[in-house]
């Protein structure tokens, strides 16, 4: 195990963020709010490894939320960053680089015929949202408790990640009528959503849907779920929105979709995308049917816009790294994910720590509670407190994991057979402080 040796400028940096920066973070789930402790100043990552500015090495398994599939600078990646920012950093016109990475998106899913970039996963499901819209001239959306489709005030409503790891319902500062056309139903509950269509259907603009719910931790959608949506928004002429910012070109060459969809035969109608397809950059797009799409400015009236929107840099890095996503690294993404998972539900296993290990190809996540999670509702269920000690445990033992019981965990292309060994030695020490907080099998 590798000696630490405290982490003095973490906590120096700390003390300075949080002067300037509220809670010192910018974005709330990167303060340890949930699991306690100081967070780590990070100055260094390469492959699977990351570094804090005390000199700590950490095997990464937040992998920045996904981006990082291929791990921490790439040389691939740094190369063609690199020589493109040497062109410079952004035109604020057309370059080609969002046209090619825009061709190497329809080429992985089949059903994608146009695509427009944005800077956040957020832009993308609100230009989605507005869409949806105006193609049917109706207002109202569905969602479904637990799943995260960004900060947009109407979608702030039961949503996942840190809203739930904070313990904020909802947020004050988003008003009624920002939220009064989102319906929010529980998650895998078909009559629910039946019923609903049953009463409303014909004021329905859009179903939003995270392809699998990895945003409050990993909840895989029940057999025929999203079909079932699928079809109703069909039946009713509403359109079915599938949120794969976390799992586009993640847990597969095109995403979940891609992968099930030969099995399951239901077709979305908007998909939007985000964290892999810009490799650590801030990318993110929506696509879909060219009826649809170009129903967007300039060609449509729906308007959406940005200045950094289709960045050069930034799409030479997601370019980058889908290019360098084939089939052999999501057979390795499977494999190391298995691997994680088994050590660590092995470690738990042997301190009677109560867990479910639930999985969606590569993404996966731990619940601390003997009972499956089919629903937010079940979710929150949890005994986050073992969790809190596990994750305390694994960070002073050198692996850094969400910091969080309702987030997913990430492997990439570069964690090694070492890395498991590491892991599961970790792990051993960290099953036992979750034992120690008292609850157990
Ligand atoms: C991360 C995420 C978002 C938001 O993306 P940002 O780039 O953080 O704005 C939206 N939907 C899902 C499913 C996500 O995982």
């Amino acid at each position: 195990m590798r000696e630490h040796h405290g982490i003095k400028e973490s906590e120096y940096w700390h003390h300075r963020a949080l002067q300037v920066i509220p809670g010192g973070v910018s974005s709330p789930v990167r303060a340890f709010a949930a699991v306690g402790g100081t967070p780590r100043y990070f100055v260094r990552g390469v492959g699977s490894r990351v570094f804090d500015i005390d000199g700590n090495e950490y095997i990464d398994l937040i992998g920045s939320w996904g981006p990082m599939i291929l791990g921490h600078a790439h040389p691939e990646v740094v190369r063609k960053v690199t020589e493109s920012a040497a062109l410079s950093s952004s035109f604020g016109a057309p370059s080609p680089n969002e046209v090619l990475l825009a061709e190497e998106i329809i080429r992985r899913v089949r059903c994608v015929e146009k695509v427009r970039f944005v800077s956040s996963g957020t832009e993308a499901v609100m230009t989605a949202v507005r869409l949806a819209r105006a193609a049917t001239g109706r207002n109202i959306i569905v969602k479904f408790a637990g799943c995260y489709h960004g900060h947009s005030d109407a979608l702030l409503v039961q949503a996942g990640s840190g809203v739930v790891t904070l313990g904020l319902p909802n947020s004050p500062g988003v008003t009624q009528g920002q939220t009064q056309d989102t319906v929010v139903l529980p998650y895998n509950d078909v009559d629910a959503v039946v019923a609903f269509f049953a009463e409303r259907g014909h004021e329905i603009a859009a179903v939003l849907t995270e392809a699998v719910p990895a945003n409050m931790g990993v909840v895989p959608p029940k057999d025929g779920f999203n079909a079932l949506l699928s079809r109703l928004c069909h039946d009713s002429n509403a359109l079915l929105i599938l949120d794969e910012v976390m799992t586009g070109f993640r847990v597969s060459s095109g995403g979940w979709w891609h992968l099930v969809h030969e099995t399951e035969q239901w077709t979305p109608d908007l998909f939007t995308y985000g964290k892999v397809i810009g490799g650590g950059y801030p990318v993110a797009a929506v696509a879909g049917s060219a009826k649809v799409m170009d129903l967007l400015a300039p060609l449509g009236s729906v308007y959406q816009a940005g200045t950094l929107s289709g960045n050069p840099v930034a799409t030479a890095a997601g370019l980058t790294t889908l290019q360098l996503c084939d089939d052999s690294l999501y057979d390795r993404l499977n494999q190391r994910a298995k691997e994680v998972s088994s050590v660590i539900s092995s470690a738990l296993n042997r301190e009677g720590v109560a867990h479910q290990l639930q999985s969606a190809g590569n993404l996966f996540s731990f619940f601390f509670t003997d009972s499956p999670v089919f629903s937010f509702t079940d979710a929150t269920k949890q005994d986050t407190e073992a969790f809190s000690a596990f994750f305390r445990a694994m960070l002073d033992n050198g692996v850094s994991l969400p910091p969080s019981a309702f987030e997913a965990w990430f492997v990439s292309g570069a964690h090694t057979d070492a890395d498991i060994e590491q892991i599961a030695a970790a792990a051993a020490i960290a099953a036992k402080a979750a034992a120690a907080t008292g609850k157990t099998l």
